[in-house]
């Protein structure tokens, strides 16, 4: 049985190391040069506990549940998740009504440990925060991770146990041709028995393309500021949520930087490529984070970068069988959250009812990577004894060394994001200022490409026109 994925962001990345588990043939379809830099590159990368979602959505079925399957998921494929908490703070009455809304919700969608404190315990928690609140909701399963490195791993995994990954392969259509289905793709015909298009923000029109009726899509962008300042807040801290969603709110990342943001601005459908950040979304993350925590420090900024939320009228996940095609369509947030419990139940959905045994060769765990900067000194030294490459920082801002840029390109990474994305090599305080050329000398020795080759990420994105000097 063969099955085709659509996507490699953290959904099309979860499906395809679900279907790995079973004795079925996996291939994947990426239209970019690397894994997990659609919608899943930039957000606010948080496990929401799942008292948002109103019951009885899809998205409420499966938020808690996803949750709940990243410690097992972060163990097996060696990515960090740290379990900090959230807040959600209130200001007045109203706000506290609304919280008792969602403390019910969350007590209806699974969520455990829910529940509201007091001014002076939220304090306690979070020191920084405004002496203006008036109580909080805390939920303790909340968590963060950088979902980029759960789909890369997810994906090297799925590779490990066999599966094939086409990059730079785009999927034009799927055309059904008796029992089997064609994908028409920028690099030829592809036939399988089984396809699930998880193409993120283009799933809409992947659907229509396949004759498949779904609810369109359009972005709704979210900008955000990245500081370069110890965390001023333990936990994720939310304002309480309005109509336009879950607001604007700070939270630590697991690299030990601050985020602020995200806005929330309905784009068109024809921008689903309008990643820019504006004045007025910066002012207005800044605006309202100084409500939350006002001792934040903008000055401190070291980037500024904007997602698109994949959205529809009916602010659900659109989880769409059509014969043996599976469409996962407005996979908007908590898609993170939820993407490991939406794996499951769609490889189980699209198995039944044929006989397909479970693997008994599967290999759950990716390998573990070197982080040489989490390492003790003993360990260190012994590493760099048996590679002194292990010993050579290259990045001076998150102290990543030659060996860790070797090993990201033995892994895949052919790109300066690659590099980035999977050893946060120029993603410190001095966004690569230091260390991209050095990474560039690097890549031009272990991949044997001339400088003006080299890429940031996509084809079209050259760094230098040649040596200059
Ligand atoms: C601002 C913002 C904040 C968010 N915050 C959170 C959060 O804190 N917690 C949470 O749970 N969720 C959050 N989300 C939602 C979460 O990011 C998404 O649900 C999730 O990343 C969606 O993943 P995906 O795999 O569906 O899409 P993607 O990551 O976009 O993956 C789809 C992939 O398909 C590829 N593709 C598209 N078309 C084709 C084609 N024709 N052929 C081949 N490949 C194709 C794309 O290149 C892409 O790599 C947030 C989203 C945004 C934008």
């Amino acid at each position: 049985m063969k099955v085709a994925v659509i996507g490699s962001g953290i959904v099309g990345s979860l499906v395809a190391r679900e279907f790995t588990k079973y004795d079925v043939d996996v291939e994947m379809f990426e239209k970019l040069p690397d894994v997990g830099w659609g919608i899943t590159k930039a957000n606010s990368g948080i496990l929401h506990a799942g008292y948002d979602d109103e019951p009885g959505t899809v998205r409420s079925k499966y938020c808690a549940r996803g949750n709940e399957m990243y410690d097992k998921l972060s163990e097996e494929l060696n990515f960090e998740v740290k379990r900090i908490g959230s807040l959600v703070v209130a200001f007045d009455d109203e706000d506290v009504k609304k919280l008792e809304e969602l403390l019910e919700r969350g007590k209806t969608n699974g969520v455990k440990n829910l529940k509201i404190i007091s001014k002076i315990e939220a304090l306690e928690i979070e020191p920084n925060l405004s002496r203006e609140i008036v109580a909080a909701l805390y939920a303790p399963t909340a968590g963060i991770l950088a979902p980029w490195e759960a789909a890369q791993a997810a994906v090297e995994n799925a590779v490990e146990n066999g599966a094939k990954l086409h990059l730079s392969t785009e999927v034009f259509n799927i055309l059904e041709s008796g029992r089997e289905y064609t994908l028409k793709t920028s690099k030829g015909d592809f036939t399988f028995d089984i396809v699930v298009n998880a193409a993120g923000l283009w799933a809409d029109e992947l659907a229509e393309k396949a004759g498949v009726k779904v609810t369109p899509l359009h972005p709704r962008k979210g900008e955000y500021i990245l500081l370069d300042q110890p965390s001023l807040v333990r936990t994720v801290v939310f304002p309480t949520p309005s109509e336009a969603g879950k607001g604007i709110l700070v939270l630590p990342t697991v690299h030990d930087t601050f985020l602020l943001g995200p806005t929330s601005e309905d784009l068109p459908p024809t921008e689903k490529e309008n990643t820019t950040t504006t004045p007025e979304g910066i002012s207005k993350i800044i605006k309202n984070v100084r409500k939350l925590v006002p001792g934040i420090n903008i000055s401190k900024t070291i980037r500024t970068f904007a997602g698109l939320r994949p959205e529809n009228d009916i602010k659900d996940f659109v989880i769409k069988k059509e014969g043996n095609m599976m469409h996962l369509v407005a996979t908007r947030s908590p898609g993170l959250s939820s993407a490991p419990a939406i794996a499951e139940d769609v490889v189980h959905m699209m198995l039944d009812g044929y006989n397909v045994s479970l693997r008994k060769d599967f290999n759950p765990y990716c390998k573990p990577v070197p982080k040489v900067a989490h390492m003790s000194d003993e360990e260190r030294e012994k590493l760099i004894k048996s590679n002194p490459a292990y010993g050579r920082v290259v990045c001076r801002c998150n102290k990543i060394t030659e060996g860790e840029i070797v090993d990201a390109i033995k892994h895949g990474a052919r790109t300066l994001d690659g590099i980035k994305f999977r050893t946060t090599a120029m993603f410190g305080r001095c966004q690569g200022s230091f260390c991209t050329v050095k990474i560039m000398n690097i890549m031009k020795r272990e991949l044997g490409t001339d400088f003006d080759e080299i890429r940031k990420n996509l084809p079209n994105s050259k760094v230098v026109d040649g040596d200059v000097r």
